[in-house]
């Protein structure tokens, strides 16, 4: 039977194929039902099976009011990190949903390889709530841009994936344009925490259309996973340059060194 543009496809014969659309499905399901992202074991609709669930580490106050390190022990309301205070980051305050370890990295790296895009309005619900008191604040998020080389070849950017979950929890507009990857850099891993900044340093600009996005206006940026924070710290350099109010960072997982966190 040939098909013409025009054709109207009977209810019938729609409805065969519809049936059949969801018997497809259904059998698909049964041969590869939704996995834990973390531990591969089957699980019920969400991302997370129950004992990986309990087993991811939620960054709760007392934490460092400027960087979001969690503190090992309750120093008082207000008070900083050393690392706060002695190499203050050009951003003003960082807030990560959990910290990275084991079951938090495998989430990230399901989301950025293995095209489980379907983690990240989970993941952008725990970042919204971690970061609700800079929502309140903002006017707008900003995710870190990849190198349009690096987004060609992974066909999405996980920090943009991000930043859509939080702005579908908050309500602020996605400011994409606002900033701009200029350098293609090698990635971060395995790099020094002086490496990793020197391997950054001039990578992103604010782009001349961009500009009217980032003049006065109080911007979040969003990214994956903070590490040194060299990557947001010279992100918000550039949008402080480009005359932004104020820029924080939300990350859905941070290193946290229980070590270097007590004063
Ligand atoms: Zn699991």
């Amino acid at each position: 039977m040939s098909v013409s543009a025009n054709f109207a496809v009977p209810p019938r014969l729609k409805q065969a194929a519809d049936a059949a659309h969801a018997l497809l499905r259904a059998a698909l399901d049964v041969v590869l039902p939704p996995l834990c992202a973390a531990c591969r074991e089957p699980v019920d609709g969400s991302g997370l099976c129950p004992s990986c669930w309990s087993k991811l580490s939620f960054i709760t106050r007392p934490y460092c009011e400027r960087l979001g390190i969690p503190f090992t022990y309750d120093p008082g309301p207000g008070i900083l990190s050393m690392e706060a205070i002695a190499d203050p980051p050009a951003y003003n305050r960082a807030r990560a949903a959990v910290r990275f370890d084991e079951i938090s990295r495998a989430l990230v790296h399901a989301l950025k390889y293995g095209d489980r895009l379907d983690l990240a309005p989970m993941m952008g619900r725990w970042i919204s709530h971690a970061g609700r008191e800079i929502l309140a604040e903002a006017d707008a998020l900003v995710p870190v841009p990849l190198h349009w080389r690096r987004q060609w070849a992974r066909r999405f950017n996980q920090s943009a994936m991000l930043a859509a979950a939080i702005a579908s929890e908050s309500g602020l507009p996605i400011a994409a344009g606002a900033l701009k990857r200029v350098k293609a850099t090698a990635q971060q891993v395995g790099l020094s925490r002086s490496e990793r900044a020197g391997n950054v340093q001039g990578a992103f600009k604010v782009p001349e259309e961009g500009k009217a996005a980032v003049l006065g206006r109080r911007l979040v940026l969003v990214d994956d996973v903070l590490t040194s924070g060299a990557t947001v710290d010279v992100c918000a350099r550039a949008l402080n340059r480009a005359g932004a109010a104020n820029v924080d960072v939300l990350v859905f997982a941070r290193v946290a060194d229980p070590a270097r966190t007590s004063i």
